[in-house]
Protein backbone atom coordinates (compact mmCIF):
# COMPACT_ATOMS: atom_id res chain seq x y z
CA UNK A 1 0.00 0.00 0.00
CA UNK A 2 0.90 3.93 -0.50
CA UNK A 3 1.11 5.63 3.09
CA UNK A 4 2.28 8.95 4.04
CA UNK A 5 2.40 9.73 7.40
CA UNK A 6 1.78 13.56 8.29
CA UNK A 7 4.38 14.48 12.11
CA UNK A 8 7.78 12.17 11.93
CA UNK A 9 7.45 12.33 15.82
CA UNK A 10 7.70 9.66 18.47
CA UNK A 11 4.34 7.98 17.11
CA UNK A 12 4.93 8.90 13.31
CA UNK A 13 8.11 8.01 12.86
CA UNK A 14 7.70 4.68 14.89
CA UNK A 15 4.24 3.90 12.34
CA UNK A 16 6.26 5.28 8.74
CA UNK A 17 9.20 3.17 9.49
CA UNK A 18 7.38 -0.03 10.89
CA UNK A 19 4.59 0.53 7.88
CA UNK A 20 7.48 0.32 5.46
CA UNK A 21 9.48 -2.54 7.46
CA UNK A 22 6.44 -4.49 6.97
CA UNK A 23 6.78 -3.54 2.88
CA UNK A 24 4.34 -0.42 2.55
CA UNK A 25 5.73 2.27 0.68
CA UNK A 26 5.62 5.33 2.95
CA UNK A 27 6.08 8.92 2.95
CA UNK A 28 7.07 10.91 5.99
CA UNK A 29 6.00 14.52 6.04
CA UNK A 30 7.02 16.84 8.35
CA UNK A 31 7.07 20.64 8.57
CA UNK A 32 10.02 20.61 10.53
CA UNK A 33 12.63 21.38 8.37
CA UNK A 34 15.81 20.58 10.07
CA UNK A 35 14.23 17.32 11.01
CA UNK A 36 13.54 15.98 7.42
CA UNK A 37 16.83 16.76 6.28
CA UNK A 38 18.05 14.32 9.46
CA UNK A 39 15.57 11.97 8.18
CA UNK A 40 16.75 12.38 5.04
CA UNK A 41 20.15 11.07 6.57
CA UNK A 42 18.60 8.32 8.24
CA UNK A 43 19.14 9.70 11.71
CA UNK A 44 16.61 9.45 14.10
CA UNK A 45 15.70 12.66 15.61
CA UNK A 46 15.27 12.09 19.32
CA UNK A 47 16.24 8.46 21.31
CA UNK A 48 14.14 5.40 20.72
CA UNK A 49 15.59 2.03 20.97
CA UNK A 50 15.60 0.04 18.38
CA UNK A 51 13.91 3.09 15.67
CA UNK A 52 17.67 3.65 14.08
CA UNK A 53 17.80 0.19 12.71
CA UNK A 54 14.19 0.27 11.85
CA UNK A 55 14.69 3.44 9.54
CA UNK A 56 17.97 2.61 8.25
CA UNK A 57 16.44 -1.00 6.84
CA UNK A 58 13.52 0.60 5.40
CA UNK A 59 15.15 3.51 4.21
CA UNK A 60 18.16 1.32 2.22
CA UNK A 61 15.40 -1.02 0.63
CA UNK A 62 13.56 2.55 -0.55
CA UNK A 63 10.18 2.16 0.75
CA UNK A 64 10.35 5.04 2.65
CA UNK A 65 11.29 8.71 1.79
CA UNK A 66 11.03 12.00 3.80
CA UNK A 67 9.46 14.95 2.45
CA UNK A 68 8.40 18.76 3.78
CA UNK A 69 6.16 18.76 1.16
CA UNK A 70 2.58 17.41 2.20
CA UNK A 71 1.00 17.96 -1.27
CA UNK A 72 3.64 15.58 -3.17
CA UNK A 73 2.88 13.38 -0.41
CA UNK A 74 -1.01 13.13 -0.59
CA UNK A 75 -0.79 13.20 -4.65
CA UNK A 76 1.08 10.04 -3.86
CA UNK A 77 -0.64 7.73 -1.06
CA UNK A 78 -3.57 6.29 -1.07
CA UNK A 79 -3.75 6.28 2.95
CA UNK A 80 -2.86 9.23 5.30
CA UNK A 81 -1.80 8.77 8.85
CA UNK A 82 -1.95 12.27 10.78
CA UNK A 83 0.35 12.15 13.72
CA UNK A 84 1.04 15.76 14.47
CA UNK A 85 0.96 16.81 18.43
CA UNK A 86 -2.21 17.42 20.39
CA UNK A 87 -0.55 19.37 23.43
CA UNK A 88 -2.41 21.06 25.80
CA UNK A 89 -3.73 24.57 26.46
CA UNK A 90 -3.75 26.61 29.65
CA UNK A 91 -7.03 25.45 30.30
CA UNK A 92 -6.92 21.74 29.42
CA UNK A 93 -8.08 21.32 26.04
CA UNK A 94 -5.99 19.85 23.63
CA UNK A 95 -4.68 22.22 20.85
CA UNK A 96 -6.08 20.90 17.20
CA UNK A 97 -4.42 23.14 15.34
CA UNK A 98 -2.02 21.21 14.21
CA UNK A 99 -4.77 18.61 13.30
CA UNK A 100 -6.77 21.34 11.35
CA UNK A 101 -3.28 22.27 9.72
CA UNK A 102 -2.60 19.02 8.47
CA UNK A 103 -6.04 17.96 7.39
CA UNK A 104 -6.55 21.92 5.39
CA UNK A 105 -2.90 20.88 3.60
CA UNK A 106 -4.20 16.95 2.88
CA UNK A 107 -7.78 18.44 1.19
CA UNK A 108 -6.31 20.88 -1.11
CA UNK A 109 -3.75 18.49 -2.11
CA UNK A 110 -6.20 15.35 -2.56
CA UNK A 111 -6.87 14.15 -6.31
CA UNK A 112 -8.64 10.76 -6.11
CA UNK A 113 -10.23 8.86 -3.28
CA UNK A 114 -8.21 9.29 0.08
CA UNK A 115 -8.69 7.66 3.17
CA UNK A 116 -7.22 10.21 5.98
CA UNK A 117 -6.53 8.32 9.11
CA UNK A 118 -6.15 10.34 13.01
CA UNK A 119 -3.63 8.12 14.82
CA UNK A 120 -2.99 11.70 17.08
CA UNK A 121 -4.96 11.81 20.54
CA UNK A 122 -7.74 13.87 19.68
CA UNK A 123 -11.10 14.58 21.16
CA UNK A 124 -14.34 12.76 20.53
CA UNK A 125 -15.75 14.05 17.36
CA UNK A 126 -12.21 15.35 15.94
CA UNK A 127 -13.43 12.51 12.83
CA UNK A 128 -16.49 14.28 12.36
CA UNK A 129 -15.44 18.14 12.01
CA UNK A 130 -12.34 17.06 10.02
CA UNK A 131 -14.55 15.49 7.44
CA UNK A 132 -16.41 18.21 7.44
CA UNK A 133 -13.51 20.13 7.11
CA UNK A 134 -12.14 18.17 3.82
CA UNK A 135 -15.71 18.84 2.27
CA UNK A 136 -15.52 22.05 2.90
CA UNK A 137 -12.24 22.11 0.85
CA UNK A 138 -12.75 19.62 -1.85
CA UNK A 139 -16.54 20.17 -2.01
CA UNK A 140 -17.38 16.91 -3.47
CA UNK A 141 -14.70 16.55 -5.96
CA UNK A 142 -12.86 14.10 -4.65
CA UNK A 143 -14.29 10.81 -2.90
CA UNK A 144 -12.78 10.44 1.04
CA UNK A 145 -12.72 8.89 4.12
CA UNK A 146 -11.96 9.61 7.57
CA UNK A 147 -11.15 7.07 10.03
CA UNK A 148 -9.47 6.46 13.32
CA UNK A 149 -6.63 4.53 14.78
CA UNK A 150 -5.53 5.77 17.95
CA UNK A 151 -1.94 4.77 18.95
CA UNK A 152 -1.41 3.04 22.30
CA UNK A 153 2.92 2.43 22.06
CA UNK A 154 4.83 3.72 24.79
CA UNK A 155 7.92 5.59 24.15
CA UNK A 156 10.97 3.55 25.13
CA UNK A 157 9.13 0.42 23.80
CA UNK A 158 7.53 2.27 20.63
CA UNK A 159 9.19 0.01 17.77
CA UNK A 160 8.12 -3.39 19.75
CA UNK A 161 4.75 -1.76 20.91
CA UNK A 162 3.94 -0.79 17.24
CA UNK A 163 4.40 -4.33 16.15
CA UNK A 164 2.73 -6.02 19.03
CA UNK A 165 0.01 -4.29 20.54
CA UNK A 166 -2.42 -5.68 22.70
CA UNK A 167 -5.25 -4.54 20.30
CA UNK A 168 -5.55 -2.26 17.42
CA UNK A 169 -8.52 -0.24 17.35
CA UNK A 170 -10.25 1.25 14.08
CA UNK A 171 -12.64 3.21 14.15
CA UNK A 172 -14.25 3.80 10.85
CA UNK A 173 -17.64 4.90 8.65
CA UNK A 174 -17.41 2.80 5.87
CA UNK A 175 -16.81 -0.42 4.80
CA UNK A 176 -13.92 0.39 2.14
CA UNK A 177 -12.18 2.32 5.12
CA UNK A 178 -12.49 -0.71 7.63
CA UNK A 179 -11.15 -3.04 4.64
CA UNK A 180 -8.38 -0.95 3.66
CA UNK A 181 -7.29 -0.82 7.64
CA UNK A 182 -7.97 -4.21 8.08
CA UNK A 183 -5.68 -5.65 5.02
CA UNK A 184 -2.97 -2.65 6.46
CA UNK A 185 -3.49 -4.33 9.73
CA UNK A 186 -3.24 -8.00 8.47
CA UNK A 187 -0.01 -8.99 9.75
CA UNK A 188 -0.44 -7.87 13.48
CA UNK A 189 -1.21 -10.82 15.89
CA UNK A 190 -3.54 -9.34 17.85
CA UNK A 191 -7.32 -8.46 18.13
CA UNK A 192 -8.74 -5.62 15.96
CA UNK A 193 -11.51 -3.97 17.35
CA UNK A 194 -13.58 -2.08 14.91
CA UNK A 195 -15.82 0.81 16.00
CA UNK A 196 -17.49 4.13 14.57
CA UNK A 197 -15.11 7.10 14.77
CA UNK A 198 -16.45 8.51 17.69
CA UNK A 199 -15.84 5.19 19.79
CA UNK A 200 -12.32 4.59 18.52
CA UNK A 201 -11.47 8.43 19.66
CA UNK A 202 -13.07 7.81 22.91
CA UNK A 203 -11.16 4.38 23.35
CA UNK A 204 -8.00 6.13 23.77
CA UNK A 205 -8.67 9.03 26.35
CA UNK A 206 -10.40 6.02 28.65
CA UNK A 207 -7.63 3.98 28.33
CA UNK A 208 -4.84 6.76 28.67
CA UNK A 209 -7.48 8.35 31.67
CA UNK A 210 -7.53 4.55 33.49
CA UNK A 211 -3.37 4.06 33.45
CA UNK A 212 -3.39 7.40 35.40
CA UNK A 213 -5.95 6.69 37.90
CA UNK A 214 -4.00 3.20 37.78
CA UNK A 215 -0.74 5.32 38.93
CA UNK A 216 -2.80 7.63 41.24
CA UNK A 217 -4.47 5.14 43.14
CA UNK A 218 -1.79 3.23 43.68
CA UNK A 219 0.31 6.10 45.01
CA UNK A 220 -2.76 7.12 47.56
CA UNK A 221 -2.37 3.80 48.98
CA UNK A 222 1.26 4.41 49.41
CA UNK A 223 0.49 7.48 51.13
CA UNK A 224 -1.41 5.24 53.50
CA UNK A 225 1.24 3.07 53.98
CA UNK A 226 3.74 5.70 55.02
CA UNK A 227 1.25 6.40 57.35
CA UNK A 228 1.00 3.07 58.99
CA UNK A 229 4.23 1.43 58.47
CA UNK A 230 3.16 -0.75 55.97
CA UNK A 231 5.21 -1.33 51.88
CA UNK A 232 3.22 -0.36 49.43
CA UNK A 233 5.48 -2.53 46.53
CA UNK A 234 4.51 -5.61 48.61
CA UNK A 235 0.77 -4.37 48.31
CA UNK A 236 0.86 -3.50 44.75
CA UNK A 237 2.55 -6.81 43.70
CA UNK A 238 -0.22 -8.84 45.51
CA UNK A 239 -2.74 -7.03 44.20
CA UNK A 240 -1.24 -7.46 41.41
CA UNK A 241 -1.89 -11.24 41.60
CA UNK A 242 -5.61 -10.57 40.72
CA UNK A 243 -5.35 -10.96 37.31
CA UNK A 244 -8.85 -8.64 37.70
CA UNK A 245 -6.66 -5.89 38.69
CA UNK A 246 -3.15 -6.46 36.99
CA UNK A 247 0.38 -5.19 38.28
CA UNK A 248 0.67 -3.07 35.64
CA UNK A 249 0.66 0.93 36.47
CA UNK A 250 0.78 0.07 40.20
CA UNK A 251 4.48 1.11 40.90
CA UNK A 252 4.09 4.04 43.86
CA UNK A 253 6.53 7.11 42.87
CA UNK A 254 6.67 10.81 41.91
CA UNK A 255 3.85 10.71 39.87
CA UNK A 256 3.23 10.15 35.57
CA UNK A 257 4.22 12.91 33.60
CA UNK A 258 5.29 12.53 29.61
CA UNK A 259 2.73 14.57 26.50
CA UNK A 260 0.57 11.61 26.58
CA UNK A 261 -1.12 10.98 30.41
CA UNK A 262 -1.06 14.27 31.98
CA UNK A 263 -2.96 16.06 29.01
CA UNK A 264 -5.22 13.06 28.25
CA UNK A 265 -6.41 12.91 31.47
CA UNK A 266 -7.42 17.04 31.40
CA UNK A 267 -8.51 16.80 28.08
CA UNK A 268 -11.05 13.74 28.70
CA UNK A 269 -12.73 16.57 32.12
CA UNK A 270 -12.99 18.66 29.44
CA UNK A 271 -14.36 16.53 27.02
CA UNK A 272 -17.01 15.24 29.75
CA UNK A 273 -17.67 18.50 30.66
CA UNK A 274 -18.54 19.58 27.21
CA UNK A 275 -20.79 16.56 27.16
CA UNK A 276 -22.53 17.50 30.47
CA UNK A 277 -20.85 15.19 32.70
CA UNK A 278 -18.60 16.43 35.54
CA UNK A 279 -15.62 13.81 35.57
CA UNK A 280 -14.55 14.73 39.64
CA UNK A 281 -12.91 11.23 39.52
CA UNK A 282 -10.49 12.32 36.79
CA UNK A 283 -10.22 15.80 38.02
CA UNK A 284 -8.79 13.92 41.65
CA UNK A 285 -6.46 11.94 39.94
CA UNK A 286 -5.08 14.65 38.31
CA UNK A 287 -4.56 16.19 42.13
CA UNK A 288 -2.92 13.29 43.79
CA UNK A 289 -0.38 13.23 40.87
CA UNK A 290 0.93 17.07 42.06
CA UNK A 291 0.45 16.11 45.26
CA UNK A 292 3.26 13.45 44.55
CA UNK A 293 5.33 15.97 44.21
CA UNK A 294 5.07 17.35 47.38
CA UNK A 295 5.31 14.11 49.11
CA UNK A 296 9.23 13.90 47.86
CA UNK A 297 9.84 17.63 48.77
CA UNK A 298 8.46 16.81 52.69
CA UNK A 299 11.00 13.83 52.49
CA UNK A 300 13.75 16.00 51.30
CA UNK A 301 13.06 18.51 54.02
CA UNK A 302 12.58 16.02 56.77
CA UNK A 303 15.96 14.91 55.92
CA UNK A 304 17.84 17.78 55.18
CA UNK A 305 16.02 20.82 57.02
CA UNK A 306 16.07 23.81 54.97
CA UNK A 307 17.06 23.18 51.23
CA UNK A 308 18.47 26.63 51.13
CA UNK A 309 22.18 26.17 49.69
CA UNK A 310 22.09 22.51 49.75
CA UNK A 311 23.36 20.24 47.02
CA UNK A 312 20.84 18.09 46.03
CA UNK A 313 22.12 15.45 43.08
CA UNK A 314 18.57 14.52 40.80
CA UNK A 315 19.26 11.21 38.93
CA UNK A 316 16.77 10.86 35.60
CA UNK A 317 15.26 13.30 33.89
CA UNK A 318 13.29 11.95 31.48
CA UNK A 319 9.55 11.40 32.71
CA UNK A 320 10.21 8.02 32.16
CA UNK A 321 13.23 5.39 31.48
CA UNK A 322 14.48 4.82 27.67
CA UNK A 323 13.39 8.41 26.94
CA UNK A 324 15.32 11.49 26.21
CA UNK A 325 11.43 12.56 26.65
CA UNK A 326 10.84 15.47 29.41
CA UNK A 327 7.56 16.79 28.47
CA UNK A 328 5.27 17.40 31.50
CA UNK A 329 8.55 15.14 33.48
CA UNK A 330 7.97 15.40 37.21
CA UNK A 331 11.84 15.84 37.21
CA UNK A 332 11.56 19.38 35.70
CA UNK A 333 8.90 20.29 38.30
CA UNK A 334 10.62 19.18 41.22
CA UNK A 335 13.69 20.70 40.40
CA UNK A 336 11.82 24.25 39.60
CA UNK A 337 10.55 23.78 43.53
CA UNK A 338 14.10 23.11 44.69
CA UNK A 339 15.61 26.18 42.54
CA UNK A 340 12.93 28.62 44.02
CA UNK A 341 13.81 27.31 47.52
CA UNK A 342 17.70 28.01 46.96
CA UNK A 343 19.39 24.36 46.41
CA UNK A 344 21.84 23.79 43.98
CA UNK A 345 21.12 21.05 41.61
CA UNK A 346 23.16 18.67 40.33
CA UNK A 347 21.86 16.56 37.41
CA UNK A 348 22.16 13.24 35.39
CA UNK A 349 20.50 11.41 32.86
CA UNK A 350 21.26 8.60 30.36
CA UNK A 351 19.64 10.44 27.23
CA UNK A 352 17.39 13.44 28.67
CA UNK A 353 20.34 16.26 29.21
CA UNK A 354 19.80 17.99 26.16
CA UNK A 355 16.11 18.56 26.05
CA UNK A 356 16.00 19.01 29.40
CA UNK A 357 19.12 21.36 29.30
CA UNK A 358 16.74 23.58 26.85
CA UNK A 359 14.02 24.23 29.59
CA UNK A 360 16.59 24.65 32.67
CA UNK A 361 19.89 26.26 31.10
CA UNK A 362 20.69 27.29 34.71
CA UNK A 363 21.51 23.78 36.38
CA UNK A 364 24.45 21.68 36.67
CA UNK A 365 24.52 18.84 34.01
CA UNK A 366 26.99 15.35 35.12
CA UNK A 367 28.30 13.08 32.88
CA UNK A 368 27.64 10.62 35.04
CA UNK A 369 25.06 9.57 38.93
CA UNK A 370 28.74 9.37 40.73
CA UNK A 371 29.94 12.79 39.51
CA UNK A 372 25.96 14.18 40.13
CA UNK A 373 26.43 13.20 43.79
CA UNK A 374 29.61 14.72 44.44
CA UNK A 375 29.64 16.93 47.50
CA UNK A 376 25.61 16.60 47.62
CA UNK A 377 23.97 16.75 50.52
CA UNK A 378 21.01 14.48 49.06
CA UNK A 379 20.80 12.31 46.10
CA UNK A 380 17.23 12.19 44.87
CA UNK A 381 16.12 9.13 41.97
CA UNK A 382 13.77 10.35 40.01
CA UNK A 383 13.76 8.28 36.66
CA UNK A 384 14.47 4.69 37.22
CA UNK A 385 17.05 4.12 34.35
CA UNK A 386 18.39 0.27 34.62
CA UNK A 387 21.70 2.14 35.29
CA UNK A 388 20.41 3.99 37.70
CA UNK A 389 18.84 0.72 38.84
CA UNK A 390 22.17 -1.04 39.84
CA UNK A 391 24.06 2.04 41.25
CA UNK A 392 27.04 0.88 43.37
CA UNK A 393 25.56 2.64 46.23
CA UNK A 394 28.44 2.00 48.42
CA UNK A 395 30.26 4.17 45.86
CA UNK A 396 27.93 6.69 45.32
CA UNK A 397 28.09 7.22 49.44
CA UNK A 398 31.58 7.82 49.23
CA UNK A 399 31.36 10.75 47.19
CA UNK A 400 28.05 12.98 49.00
CA UNK A 401 28.61 14.79 52.17
CA UNK A 402 25.80 13.64 53.38
CA UNK A 403 24.40 9.72 53.06
CA UNK A 404 20.76 11.11 52.08
CA UNK A 405 18.97 8.90 49.49
CA UNK A 406 15.12 10.12 48.69
CA UNK A 407 13.96 7.34 46.37
CA UNK A 408 11.21 8.62 43.98
CA UNK A 409 10.75 5.19 41.98
CA UNK A 410 11.10 2.86 44.75
CA UNK A 411 14.09 1.24 43.21
CA UNK A 412 16.32 0.66 45.68
CA UNK A 413 16.22 -2.21 49.36
CA UNK A 414 15.44 0.34 51.75
CA UNK A 415 17.33 -1.93 54.03
CA UNK A 416 20.35 -2.67 52.15
CA UNK A 417 20.68 1.35 52.16
CA UNK A 418 20.36 1.98 55.79
CA UNK A 419 22.87 -0.49 56.07
CA UNK A 420 25.23 1.35 53.96
CA UNK A 421 24.61 4.24 56.35
CA UNK A 422 22.03 6.44 54.14
CA UNK A 423 18.82 7.97 55.64
CA UNK A 424 16.94 6.13 52.97
CA UNK A 425 13.01 7.46 52.16
CA UNK A 426 11.06 5.59 49.62
CA UNK A 427 7.39 6.33 48.25
CA UNK A 428 5.33 4.25 50.59
CA UNK A 429 7.71 1.97 52.40
P1 LIG B 1 5.69 14.86 18.66
O1 LIG B 1 5.55 16.19 19.24
O2 LIG B 1 6.86 14.01 19.01
O3 LIG B 1 5.67 14.95 17.07
C1 LIG B 1 4.75 15.69 16.33
C2 LIG B 1 5.40 16.05 15.00
O4 LIG B 1 4.41 16.66 14.14
C3 LIG B 1 6.54 17.07 15.12
O5 LIG B 1 7.69 16.57 14.48
C4 LIG B 1 5.99 18.31 14.42
O6 LIG B 1 6.99 19.08 13.76
C5 LIG B 1 5.03 17.70 13.41
N1 LIG B 1 3.98 18.60 12.90
C6 LIG B 1 3.22 19.48 13.61
N2 LIG B 1 2.35 20.09 12.78
C7 LIG B 1 2.55 19.60 11.54
C8 LIG B 1 1.96 19.82 10.27
N3 LIG B 1 0.93 20.67 10.12
N4 LIG B 1 2.44 19.14 9.20
C9 LIG B 1 3.46 18.27 9.35
N5 LIG B 1 4.04 18.01 10.52
C10 LIG B 1 3.60 18.65 11.61
O7 LIG B 1 4.32 14.09 19.01
P2 LIG B 1 4.13 12.56 19.45
O8 LIG B 1 4.65 12.36 20.82
O9 LIG B 1 4.59 11.67 18.34
O10 LIG B 1 2.55 12.52 19.53
C11 LIG B 1 1.73 12.64 18.38
C12 LIG B 1 0.31 12.30 18.77
O11 LIG B 1 0.23 10.93 19.17
C13 LIG B 1 -0.25 13.10 19.96
O12 LIG B 1 -1.62 13.32 19.75
C14 LIG B 1 -0.04 12.18 21.13
O13 LIG B 1 -0.96 12.42 22.17
C15 LIG B 1 -0.29 10.82 20.50
N6 LIG B 1 0.40 9.71 21.15
C16 LIG B 1 1.67 9.87 21.62
C17 LIG B 1 2.33 8.79 22.22
C18 LIG B 1 3.73 8.97 22.77
O14 LIG B 1 4.15 8.11 23.55
N7 LIG B 1 4.45 10.02 22.41
C19 LIG B 1 1.69 7.55 22.32
C20 LIG B 1 0.40 7.41 21.80
C21 LIG B 1 -0.23 8.51 21.22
Amino acid sequence: MKLSVIGTGYVGLVSASCFADLGHEVIGVDCDRDRIRLLQEGKVPFYEPGLQEVLQRAQSCGRLRFTIDTAEAVRNSEVIFITVGTPPRDNGDADLSAVTAATEAIASAMTGYRLIVEKSTVPVGTGERMRGQIQLVTRGTAPFDVACNPEFLREGSAVHDFLHPDRVVLGVASERSEKVLRELYRPFDCPIVVTDLATAELIKHASNAFLALKISYINAVANICERVGADVRQVADAMGYDRRIGRGYLDAGVGYGGSCLPKDVAAFVKIAREAGYEFRLLEEVARINEEQREVLLRHLRDALGVLSDRTVAVLGLAYKPNTDDVRAAPALAFIERLRREGAIVRAYDPAAEANASKLLPDIIYCPDPYEAARDSDAVVLLTEWEELRVLDLSRLREVMRRPILIDGRNCFDPSAARALGYHYAGMGR
